[in-house]
């Protein structure tokens, strides 16, 4: 209460300086303003000193002229302050200096008059000095003050008692909540609290070392119920007469650490996934190994087979991976050619048709050619083919349709199988993302989607789904028409 009555006095002042005095641009004052105010002020003095000549006497004729010539040059500026100094040096000479009534320049009062100029001139370079500092120091505040409020990271100040004294108003991009809002709240209460026994660990020793800064990251709860992941760096200034607080500087680094848990989940996922195939592949080559001096076992072919099936998973699986990293670094080129999209399918699903489990049904106008890059598009439709075998595997049947919409081609692959749940589809698409329903785990490393989408980005198409559980999914994506 008491810092909200201090801060409200220390804000009616600075406005009082700023539209009493300039505002550091007292070029935005009205030219009559800059230069009548002062010579009524000028006009009010003399009436005034005219009234109390028999009191006074005439004895400091300029003196009180001085006060005018200050206040002009801060009102008004340079301008209006050398007006004034001439004006006053003339209107004291005729009024106050003998004779009254008429001009007079005698070595005396040219002397008088000199001094008095003199001094009028020191204040109006003083004023303009302190004008500049002014502006310095107001243009430096707003700058600050922007900072401040409009950069990504919250400021919290707290006194040596505890209590949190100021917080930047850009806390409300960072947590949801306004400052005041956040001031009202209880200290750390949106903190996770299994993770606030070691974070007042840290704090407690904080306290005892001035000066001394702690970063560390933890969970606080944003204005919409969610977890955020938070970076906090707080800084020991206690002991700083300029701040005397404990400074907590904090961004929101959700993005960040979810990318950084992916990576690792994704590593740990990779590595299984390239195990699988790589043990069936080395027990393929043991046995044919031992069966070396007898190749017309039965089990001969077998182990070839086998030993083939686990090369090409593993050649699938380091292909996504240099896929994907070709992708992070911009260089998946492309290569563009016309063809005709129906033969490009036939062609590309042919490995499907071999499998007598699954029936391939191609739909749709046969004619629409695209200009394309053909080993991209059967890259991303195989793909679309073996994700609806592999998480659609009951639904023996397979669309592949191809429409005309507009100056695009639609190609959709829709399956009938488990759909997907409405809250994963807008993650499908992003780099490492898996949507395995509860219960079921398929191998896969999260990349096909990604991939996909990227080709259709450089080829100016869109990629999407329609899916609805229970029903099955349709993956589309349009490439431009040619001719
Ligand atoms: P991967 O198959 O290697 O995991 P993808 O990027 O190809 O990666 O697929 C991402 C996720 O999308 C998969 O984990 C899966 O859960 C989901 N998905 C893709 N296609 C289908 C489909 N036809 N039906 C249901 N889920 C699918």
């Amino acid at each position: 209460m008491k810092n909200k009555t201090t801060h409200g006095i220390k804000e009616l002042i600075k406005s009082l300086i700023n539209n009493l005095i300039w505002t550091g641009q007292n070029k935005g004052r009205p030219v009559y303003a800059r230069y009548g105010v002062p010579l009524l002020f000028v006009i009010l003095v003399t009436v005034f000193k005219l009234q109390l000549n028999d009191l006074i006497g005439v004895k400091s004729p300029f003196l009180l002229y001085l006060g005018i010539v200050c206040f002009s040059a801060i009102y008004g500026g340079t301008g209006p302050a050398i007006l004034i100094s001439i004006t006053s040096v003339l209107t004291a000479d005729y009024f106050f200096v003998a004779p009254v009534g008429a001009f007079s320049f005698n070595t005396d009062t040219c002397i008088k008059i000199t001094l008095f100029l003199t001094e009028c001139l020191s204040l109006t370079l003083l004023s303009y000095a302190v004008k500049v500092a002014y502006q310095q120091v107001n243009k430096n505040e707003q700058l600050f003050k922007a900072m401040i409020e409009k950069g990504s990271e919250g400021i919290i100040l707290t006194d040596r008692s505890g209590v949190r004294v100021y917080c930047s108003p850009s806390i409300e991009k960072v947590i949801g909540y306004t400052a005041e809002e956040f001031l009202e709240l209880e200290a750390w209460v949106l903190a996770d609290p299994e993770e606030l026994p070691w974070m007042m660990e840290q704090l407690d020793g904080l306290m005892k070392h001035p000066g001394k800064n702690i970063s560390f990251i933890h969970r606080m709860k944003h204005k919409n119920g969610n977890w955020l992941w938070i970076e906090n760096s707080i800084t020991n200034l206690l002991d700083d007469p300029a701040v005397n607080a404990i400074v907590a500087n904090f961004y929101n680094v959700t993005e960040r650490v979810t990318l950084e848990q992916q990576k690792e989940d994704f590593i740990g996922i990779a590595s299984h996934e390239l195990k699988t195939p790589l043990t069936s592949l080395k027990a393929s080559l043991q046995l044919l190994n031992r069966m070396k001096d007898d190749p017309g076992s039965p089990n001969f072919p077998k182990m070839i087979e086998q030993a083939n099936r686990s090369m090409d998973r593993i050649t699938s699986l380091v292909e996504g991976l240099l896929n994907a990293s070709r992708v992070n670094q911009g260089q998946l080129h492309i290569t563009k050619s016309v063809f005709n999209l129906s033969e490009m399918i036939e062609k590309c699903c042919s490995h499907i048709r071999l499998e007598d489990k699954y029936h391939l049904i191609l739909q749709g106008d046969r004619r629409l050619q695209v200009c394309a890059d053909e080993n991209r598009i059967d890259q991303v439709i195989v793909n679309l083919v073996n994700n609806a075998m592999k998480y659609a595997s009951e639904s023996d049947e397979i669309y592949l349709i191809i429409d005309k919409s507009g100056k695009m081609a639609k190609v959709s692959v829709k399956d009938s199988g488990p759909g997907i749940s409405p809250d994963k589809i807008p993650h499908l698409f992003d780099r490492y993302y898996r949507a395995d329903p509860e219960g079921i785990q398929y191998s896969g490393l999260g990349l096909g989607l990604y991939i996909s989408a990227e080709i259709i980005r450089k080829h100016d198409g869109e990629i999407g789904v329609d899916s609805q559980l229970g029903k099955g999914s349709t993956f589309w994506f349009t490439l431009p028409i040619e001719g």
